[in-house]
């Protein structure tokens, strides 16, 4: 069973480690991937701002059970002269994807390599990164890797903020804030239940995180949340999804709004 991370682990990535210890059960062994992985990284900022605690990251594998903790340097994961690439095309054409050339294709390539490197039997994600869970099944189906994938709920403050490595990097201004993606999701929720268009209650959630100073809305998208194509009639789960920068950081959430039935 492997957990892949990118390191500064927090409780989300605890919960992640603790499903994938239950999954393997006693005679299974948990692996757990730290790994800054720079191809998926669109912007060389965010890149050599995003935390690193690999003393604090050992200790909370250590109590989350985890059986091998893997945490390669850049030069033992990729040649020099690397040259293949690993790109899913369709799901990776919108949302985040749409905003941040080669990411996606970034995180097939390193998640492809630890499947190869690892081979374990499965493997876990969060649904906070619900497009590159999407992805990542794809690449798993299309390439026929021998791996069964699970989706783990997301893990969130008190307060409703998503769990995010990156959430260090916030003002105490902007972290005081940023529960607001939460609140508006809720409340585009309940707009939802109550029959809304889905063009008023993206507009509504925008409106709510614009009105906060050095917030800037990167996207709110209600779409199919298996194809994450345009909802549609038949679909049977909207995802609406959500990216802001709160000064330089950028934050992301969803939420699943099951279709009328
Ligand atoms: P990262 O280190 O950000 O690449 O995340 C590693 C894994 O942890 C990914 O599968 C993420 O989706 C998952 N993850 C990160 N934050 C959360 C959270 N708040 N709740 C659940 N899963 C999370």
């Amino acid at each position: 069973m492997l957990v892949p991370t990118m390191g500064a682990l927090h409780e989300g990535h605890a919960s992640l480690l603790r499903q994938a210890r239950t999954l393997a059960g006693e005679s299974g062994t948990v692996v757990a991937s730290v790994f800054l992985n720079p191809v998926q990284f669109d912007n060389a900022h965010d890149l050599s701002t995003y935390p690193q605690t690999p003393d604090a990251d050992l200790n909370l594998c250590r109590t989350c059970g985890v059986d091998i903790v893997f945490m390669p340097t850049p030069e033992i994961m990729y040649c020099n002269n690397r040259s293949i690439r690993l790109e899913e095309t369709v799901l990776s054409e919108v949302l985040c994807g749409a905003r941040r050339p080669g990411h996606f294709a970034g995180v097939c390539l390193v998640v492809c390599k630890l499947f190869n490197l690892v081979q374990p039997t499965d493997a876990i994600f969060g649904k906070k990164d619900y497009q590159q869970l999407a992805i990542l099944r794809r690449m798993v189906r299309d390439l026929d890797l021998p791996i069964t994938m699970h989706g783990a709920e997301i893990v969130r403050e008190d307060d409703g903020l998503a769990l995010s490595s990156r959430n260090v990097r916030l003002t105490p201004e902007h972290r005081a804030a940023a529960p607001s993606i939460r609140k508006a999701l809720l409340a585009a929720r309940d707009a939802w239940q109550k029959d809304s268009a889905a063009s008023e209650i993206c507009a509504m959630v925008r409106h709510e995180l614009e009105s906060i100073p050095g917030v800037q809305v990167d996207y709110v998208e209600l779409r199919d949340a298996d194809t994450l194509g345009e909802l549609h009639a038949a679909s049977t789960l909207g995802l609406l999804a959500v990216a802001a920068y709160f000064g330089d950081v950028r934050l992301i959430d969803n939420i699943e709004l099951p279709t009328h039935a």
